[in-house]
């Protein structure tokens, strides 16, 4: 399959790694022009669970991008959310009526940006337990294991749909085909909803904000909020599930050491936050519906307030 990551940071590198080995024939595009400049000249370079991968694979910078004229099956989109619009405005002139456009972003709402580039029929919604991280231009860290689940929002693109996701299996991706992917993203905006916000400002680990006397009131609070617009959405999420499986994260002996990827970004490498994508747009979408969100909200304010203390970029 002919594969387009626009936005090969930590996760694009590590799936464009994946399927190119896979022998799918995988192009990158990133903006960072020592990351595209190092892979153009050195390969990408990768630390797999400790070991050293380096594949040849093309690279473009978006304004170099016009001139490719091959046919590309597939877009793998994996810019942060408040990146998404710009990436999609760079890459028009690659997206032709058979090119299929999947979404693994974190966050809520990318449906509605991508809807004004791509028709219905050809965006697939997914997202992903794989993590990685850059080390620098040109190199990933890929560690540990993952998952990724995916669906068509339109019946017509089921085709494309169960495709990709044989050549993620072929890649070793373990993805699934969702029957509802929107309870999915949902889900996974509650966790990060819940974790990111809470664990940047309060300076935590997981484990740590797990460990608070009003952690439960707090958790439970944000997912009522996302439940009431969710709901609104014709989305039922099960609260008490997703409150069990939040706190199934706090255990030290699991992923409680992690601190989340928002407090990575904001307090450790002063970078802007996808706040505005999952609480705060739980927020938006609330006063559209006229429902109370709180919580959301005070939380999206305090991460705005940090990061323009940080000054982050
Ligand atoms: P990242 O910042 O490492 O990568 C994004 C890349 O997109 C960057 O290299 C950036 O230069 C590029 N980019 C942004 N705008 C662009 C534009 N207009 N044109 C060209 N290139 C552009 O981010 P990431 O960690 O890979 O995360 C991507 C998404 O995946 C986020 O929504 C994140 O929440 C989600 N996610 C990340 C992880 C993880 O472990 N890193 C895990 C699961 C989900």
């Amino acid at each position: 399959m002919k594969i387009a990551i626009a936005g090969a940071g930590a996760m694009g590198s590590r799936f464009g790694m994946m399927l190119h080995q896979a022998g799918n024939d995988v192009i990158l595009i990133d903006q960072w022009e020592e990351h595209v400049s190092a892979i153009k000249h050195n390969g990408l370079k990768a630390i797999h669970d400790g070991e050293t991968i380096i594949e040849n694979i093309p690279a473009f910078l978006p304004k170099d991008i016009t001139d490719y004229h091959d046919e590309i099956d597939t877009v793998i989109l994996f810019t942060k959310a408040m990146q998404l619009d710009d990436m999609l405005q760079s890459i028009t002139s690659i997206l032709s009526e058979h090119t299929t456009v999947l979404c693994l972003l974190n966050g809520l709402g990318h449906e509605d940006t991508i809807k004004n580039y791509v028709a219905k029929e050809n965006i697939l919604l997914g997202n992903t337990m794989w993590t990685a991280g850059l080390t620098g231009p040109g190199e990933v860290n890929m560690f540990g294991h993952g998952s990724v689940e995916l669906q068509n929002i339109h019946p017509k693109g089921q085709d494309a749909a169960l495709e990709l996701v044989q050549v993620f299996n072929e890649a070793g991706l373990n993805c699934k085909y969702s029957e509802d992917m929107m309870y999915s993203i949902w889900r996974k905006a509650c966790v990060n909803g819940t974790l990111n916000g809470t664990c940047t400002i309060l300076d935590a680990n997981i484990a740590s904000f797990g460990s608070t006397s009003v952690t439960d009131e707090i958790i439970r609070t944000i997912i009522h909020e996302f439940a009431l617009v969710a709901k609104h959405e014709g989305i039922l999420l099960d609260e008490e599930e997703i409150v069990n499986h939040v706190k199934s994260t706090f255990d030290p002996h699991g992923i409680g050491h992690h601190y989340p990827s928002m407090y990575q970004d904001l307090i450790q490498k002063h970078r802007l936050t996808e706040i505005d994508y999952i609480n705060g747009a739980v927020c938006k979408k609330g006063e559209t519906y006229q429902i109370a969100t709180p919580y959301c909200q005070f939380l999206t304010q305090l991460v705005h307030a940090k990061e323009e203390l940080l000054k982050a970029k």
